[in-house]
């Protein structure tokens, strides 16, 4: 015996499928609306060093390269905004890899003191030029176990001591510590003591492009995508990472791995 109104049934049905065509419409028009805007914001920053450059070069065509002083500020001013170009391009290919997800991972056991040890070599001289000091902090002895990307998370500590470099104060100090988070994780922290992050920009800087100096970010050769990529590559290792900071006293970055 049939009860109930059979249009009634159908008329929930035509509902419920009109619903969800709605949010199939909705995220494509999201998708659509993000695709336009990275388009925009790439464009904008790939013209600025490639203006940059061609500026250089046209003073130096028009003449300036007759004054030897001229022409080697100029020939090294458009050296730069070219290297900017391509620090931007290649941030640009991982960020894009990243977020398509065509970017494999390739998990190992890796030794994270190491890779921390090595950073603060590679970066020694960076950190000379602003008489910062690099210190590893842990209670662990021997090498530090995770399970990581090796590369990626290279990539992942070089961004963030970078910064703490680029952004402290000159004479400053950045600290990275190695701990025991429970039986399966290892905490790791990179810790400035420079002048901070105001709050109002805090839950932004891990978007792309986000500066909050756009002209400091420049000068110190910055693309506004370290972040963005370092977020990344820790969501493709299950972990977040978390930012503290208080205006002058310094910034800290955390985050997890997985013990190994
Ligand atoms: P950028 O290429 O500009 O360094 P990032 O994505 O790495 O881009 O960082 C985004 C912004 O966050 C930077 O432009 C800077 O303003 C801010 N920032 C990042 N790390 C720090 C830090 N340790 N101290 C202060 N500001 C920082």
């Amino acid at each position: 015996l049939k009860t109930g109104n059979p249009f009634k049934k159908l008329n929930d049905e035509i509902f419920v499928y009109v619903a969800r065509k709605q949010k199939e419409i909705d995220e494509l028009k999201k998708m659509e609306q993000f695709r336009r805007e990275f388009l925009a914001d790439v464009s904008h920053e790939l013209k600025t060093p490639i203006f940059a450059a061609q500026g250089f070069i046209h003073t130096l065509i028009d003449g300036a390269v007759d004054d030897e002083y001229v022409r080697d500020k100029f020939l090294a001013k458009a050296a730069r905004s070219l290297d900017g170009l391509d620090a931007l391009v290649q941030d640009l290919v991982a960020l894009s890899q990243l977020e398509t997800g065509e970017l494999r991972m390739h998990f190992d056991r890796v030794d994270i003191r190491h890779i921390t040890d090595e950073i603060f070599e590679q970066l020694e001289s960076v950190a000379q030029a602003r008489k910062t000091t690099f210190r590893l902090k842990t209670p662990l002895t021997g090498p530090v176990w995770v399970r990581a990307d090796k590369q990626r998370i290279t990539q992942v500590m070089t961004n963030l001591i970078q910064n703490a470099v680029k952004y402290g104060n000159d004479g400053g100090k950045v600290v990275v510590t190695l701990e025991d988070e429970g039986k399966k994780h290892l905490l790791v922290t990179v810790k400035d003591d420079g002048p901070g992050i105001p709050p109002e920009h805090l839950s932004r800087i891990f978007e792309r492009f986000y500066r909050v100096e756009k002209s400091r970010s420049k000068e110190q050769g910055g693309t506004g995508l370290g972040l963005a990529i370092v977020k990344h590559i820790l969501n493709a290792h299950k972990s977040k990472i978390t930012v503290l900071s208080r205006l002058d006293k310094g910034t800290e970055f955390r985050f997890k791995l997985d013990k190994e």
